[in-house]
């Protein structure tokens, strides 16, 4: 939709959210005329963490919709939980990796997927995109010397049935297609880029895999201490982001400040993140969160591809910027042209009373 008029009042824009909110049909899965090949089985590498758990059944349901036999590889024990939850996910088959190492090294997770892999030959193995799975991977491409894909914010089958991995490159300016030309083929899947759907019973049948350790005890176990910050961004409806707009440190608590008062949480751009004046655990885009809101307010934020690949799976969208050239206006449903503090303190009712609805706890 084109920016709002900029002599259209607020209120007007606030009655074409309501509307969006009210009419825009929730998103599904984007359908995709090539279908996966079944006869591929394609893992999905579960490790344990929650936001690693939780992307390792996206992968998984997403894998399995596309047509493929996609299967849940623990690497290290599985709960009777997770065993139920992935094959609810579209497991069609568990295969568990008996690691029992005590530090948890990505060395030896690395080692065991490696086994594992020389084992089974599947056609691919995806890894959930965070700190850990990232390092697991390249352990493991570097061991069986695979190509890798990292960062991917989608996966779909060419009409051969074989993946593409598609991610951002030169800077956001284009969509990479990528067929890796070893298999496995390899790749790092964002969090949050697909949905988590329940696609079946939570039977499947499971396999233990052979695991002979070879690693030597290169890193000690000490002690762990939990992470002090948490951020309920995955699962916000409603969501204000600050960007380089605001202007200063301030600016980006009066944002924080703005979107407390009508219950949403706060998320950031990458360059106020990089200038320190927001925390990392609050960036959102290709190398922040993925998030999938009801609402995403962005204010001050141009609308650069490697911001907007976090908030595909946003509802509706209202942008607010000063420059009615911003990109950002060409994926918003409502934009409104102005200086992000005038815009803001008119927002601030109507967009409470939206927050309100949309979290009435
Ligand atoms: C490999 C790679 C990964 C990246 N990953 C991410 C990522 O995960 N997340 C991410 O966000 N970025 C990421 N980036 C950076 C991204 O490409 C952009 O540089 C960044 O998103 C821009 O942030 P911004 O919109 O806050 O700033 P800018 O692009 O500078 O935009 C600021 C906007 O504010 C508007 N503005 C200025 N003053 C006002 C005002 N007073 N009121 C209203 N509007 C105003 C301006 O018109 C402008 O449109 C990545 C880049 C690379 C190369």
């Amino acid at each position: 939709m084109r920016p709002t008029n900029p002599e259209k009042t607020i209120s007007e824009a606030l009655a074409t959210l309501e509307q969006a909110l009210k009419e825009k049909p929730a998103l599904t899965q984007s359908q995709t005329e090539a279908q996966g090949d079944p006869s591929k089985r394609v893992w999905s590498v579960f490790l344990r963490g929650e936001v690693e758990l939780q992307t390792a059944k996206e992968v998984l349901s997403r894998l399995s919709q596309l047509g493929y036999t996609a299967e849940a590889v623990f690497a290290g024990e599985a709960s009777d939980d997770q065993v139920h939850s992935a094959c609810k996910h579209g497991a069609k088959n568990l295969l568990v990796i008996p690691i029992r190492d005590s530090t948890w090294s990505s060395k030896a997770l690395a080692e065991g997927i490696a086994q594992a892999i020389r084992r089974e030959e599947p056609y691919a193995v995806f890894f959930p995109s965070t700190v850990r799975g990232r390092e697991v991977a390249g352990r493991v491409a570097a061991a069986l010397r695979l190509g890798l894909t990292g960062d991917a914010v989608d996966l779909k089958p060419t009409l051969q049935g074989e993946i593409v991995q598609v991610k951002p490159a030169f800077g956001g300016n284009i969509m990479a297609e990528i067929i890796s030309r070893t298999i496995p083929q390899l790749a790092t899947v964002r969090p949050g880029v697909f949905e988590a759907k329940e696609l079946g019973g939570g039977e499947c049948p499971t396999k233990w895999l052979e695991y002979n350790p070879n690693t030597s005890e290169a890193i000690r176990f000490i002690k762990s201490r939990p992470i002090e910050y948490t951020s309920d961004l995955y699962h916000a409806r409603f969501v204000v982001c600050a960007g380089y707009g605001v202007g200063s440190p301030e600016g980006f608590k009066a944002v924080s400040e703005f979107a407390r008062s009508v219950k949403a949480s706060v998320g950031a751009t990458r360059k106020i993140v990089d200038l320190g004046w927001a925390p990392p655990h609050l960036q959102i885009g290709l190398t922040g969160k993925s998030i999938n809101p009801e609402l995403y307010v962005a204010v001050g934020v141009s609308g650069a591809t490697n911001h907007m690949v976090g908030v595909r799976r946003a509802r509706v969208i209202l942008a607010v910027n000063k420059d009615p050239r911003a990109t950002i206006f060409s994926s918003c449903d409502v934009g409104i042209v102005a200086d992000y503090r005038v815009a803001l303190s008119h927002l601030r009712e109507g967009l409470r009373k939206i927050g309100q609805s949309l979290n009435p706890e």
